[in-house]
């Protein structure tokens, strides 16, 4: 196992707006307090959501497209740099009218309202970049 190790800086709790599409919000956050690194939650409510799940084989996310009104039970995630700018990783378990739940990897969602907890982390700059062996963008932890 690789790692790096961390400092912890700023703690932030904000509100998403009415209307604005999650992950582009955490990311402009980031930009906006110039955080390079973090770790983040969310809960809320969503509409319009995509998720998807990672094919291994295919190595190639299969998306899923949800058109109805969901809770954000628990959503975790961190704030990394991809391509010299921050990058939002997020997953997601989201609930419908009856607690069912589905989760995977979160594309977009509208918010209706979601309130997010980051923590900055300082320390080295970690970069995501190809891998070969999964196909995805992962950190790289050269130290
Ligand atoms: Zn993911």
């Amino acid at each position: 196992m690789k790692s790096l190790h961390y400092r912890i800086g700023r703690m932030f709790l904000c509100r998403a707006d009415y209307h604005s599409e999650l992950i582009d919000s955490i990311t402009d956050f980031a930009k906006m307090k110039k955080i390079k690194m973090a770790v983040l939650s969310v809960i809320g409510a969503v509409d319009d959501t995509t998720i998807a799940y990672y094919d291994h084989e295919k190595q190639e996310y299969q998306k899923i497209v949800l058109k109805k009104p969901l809770e954000i039970s628990s959503a975790w995630g961190n704030v990394s740099m991809k391509d010299g700018r921050p990058f939002a990783h997020v997953h997601a378990v989201l609930s419908d009218e009856r607690g069912r739940t589905i989760a995977g990897h979160l594309v977009s969602a509208t918010v209706f309202a979601a309130e997010i907890h980051l923590l900055e982390l300082i320390g080295k700059r970690l970069e995501r970049e190809h891998d070969p062996t999964t196909g995805l963008s992962l950190w790289s932890l050269k130290t």
